[in-house]
């Protein structure tokens, strides 16, 4: 097998929605398609439009651009006051469309959505294939106004950037053998985590084109951003993926299999984090089996929304959507399994330990990640027969939820928490360090 065929692989599908708010009120007003409009938070002049259709973005009329501007470009524009619910369900029948092509991994946002790749599925072709299935597919099934731009990437970082590179309806693929000059003519502004404080930095310290950012060794970026952070962008602009450390992980052999989700306002509380958490994990451990997989590992992340005031008085962060907050990860490590029940028993132990407080009570982001993955072949069989039988119970299941869809069977316990629960399995825990990320 020649080098490039072997590494020439995509990771991760990043999809964007085009002019999402906007593209919604398209679908449901049929009137106002091709017509320039703008969504706004309230109807008066001094506010900012907070979305644009691409009518209105040819004018130049876009998210931030006074109300009483827009009208004065264009008199006839259409405004609609937004509707978040109608925008979050929409959102829910996009990515129910997406996943009748691919399972959804992460939603960054309401308008992203990101698909992990696994096994032959990574082969360019395919990948692409799958790609024009998801569009079709929110097409026909969420709705004809909606378009999507998907990137297509080794690593989720050039996955977000390969969608910001064609738009509407964009495709683009960045395949390791061609990077990083495949992203050398971006500005350093359309990099994920680049906004203007950190450009005005780079600028300072003599970096103001990509090709000078790309020019920069390991060592280089990582005093430039005096972090791992510049560890992990040399990684990732290269195509590797990269530890917490910032070492880079081979990219031949699948690692880690991951889900996470972005909640919605009204289900920021600990009860519907939980509920989310024990989703991600059902979801995670199909998707381990139907690869063939046994995992060893199992991390859970949650990101806690802050006031203006825990804000300034701790260490927050900011996330993309520009909520601030603080966040907590912690890792288990335990004997390789593949069963529902034995990786939920891991989810509960870890939960219980999660930081509690006023600071973390709203939590609004939750990730579940299964790492140390082994193929089933090299699984070391148990000495004694599973006494509860677990892994038959988890292929009955998958079997029932392939057939009636993923909700069809969870445990009991995806309704709020029985934390309490006794861990009947060892193992041990390794809090992670919560590091810069981009998303
Ligand atoms: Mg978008």
């Amino acid at each position: 097998m020649s080098e490039s065929h072997s590494t020439d692989r995509f990771g991760f599908l990043h999809i964007d929605l085009n002019s999402f708010f906007a593209s919604v009120e398209q679908q449901i007003h049929p009137e106002y398609r091709g017509r320039p409009l703008a969504v706004v938070p309230t109807m008066a002049d001094t506010t900012c439009c907070i979305a644009a259709s691409y009518e209105a973005k040819a004018l130049g009329i876009k998210t931030g651009t006074q109300v009483g501007e827009a009208k004065r470009i264009c008199p006839e524009i259409v405004l609609i006051a937004g509707n978040h619910e109608v925008y979050a369900e929409y959102s829910h029948r996009i990515a129910k469309a997406v996943e009748l092509a691919c399972p959804v991994a992460h939603t960054p946002s309401i308008d992203e959505m990101v698909c992990q790749l696994m096994g032959r599925e990574q082969e360019p072709p395919r990948a692409r294939k799958i790609a024009l299935e998801v569009k079709q597919s929110i097409y026909r099934n969420a709705g004809e106004a909606l378009r999507c731009s998907i990137g297509m990437a080794p690593n989720r970082y050039l996955a977000k950037i390969a969608s910001d590179m064609q738009k509407p309806d964009g495709l683009i693929g960045l395949l390791p053998s061609q990077l990083p000059r495949a992203i050398a003519h971006l500005e350093l502004r359309d990099l994920p985590g680049v906004g203007a404080r950190t450009e005005v930095r780079l600028n300072a310290k003599g970096i103001t084109t990509m090709p000078q950012l790309l020019a920069l060794d390991r060592e280089g970026m990582h005093k430039l951003w005096d972090s791992v952070w510049g560890d992990r962008l040399y990684h990732w602009l290269r195509g590797a993926d990269s530890g917490d450390d910032g070492a880079p992980v081979s990219t031949g052999i699948q690692k880690s299999l991951g889900h996470s989700h972005v909640l919605g306002p009204e289900h920021r509380s600990q009860q519907g984090a939980w509920a989310v958490a024990h989703k991600l994990l059902h979801k995670a451990a199909m998707r381990l089996r139907m690869e063939k997989f046994y995992t060893g590992s199992l991390a859970v992340t949650i990101r806690f929304q802050l006031t203006r005031e825990q804000a300034e008085r701790m260490k927050s962060k900011k996330h993309f959507s520009g909520i601030k907050h603080s966040g907590w990860a912690m890792e288990a490590r335990f004997r390789d399994c593949q069963d529902t029940l034995t990786l939920l028993e891991v989810l509960r132990s870890l939960w219980a330990q999660r930081p509690q407080g006023p600071e973390f009570n709203k939590p609004f982001f939750v990730g579940v990640t299964l790492r140390n993955l082994i193929p089933e072949s090299e699984h070391q069989a148990e000495l004694f027969a599973d006494p509860t039988n677990r892994d038959q119970l988890s292929t009955t299941m998958d079997k029932l939820n392939l057939k009636y869809g993923h909700t069809t069977l969870h445990f009991a316990g995806m309704l709020p928490a029985r934390e309490a629960a006794p861990t009947r399995i060892a193992f041990t825990q390794i809090p992670v360090q919560y590091g810069v990320d981009y998303m």
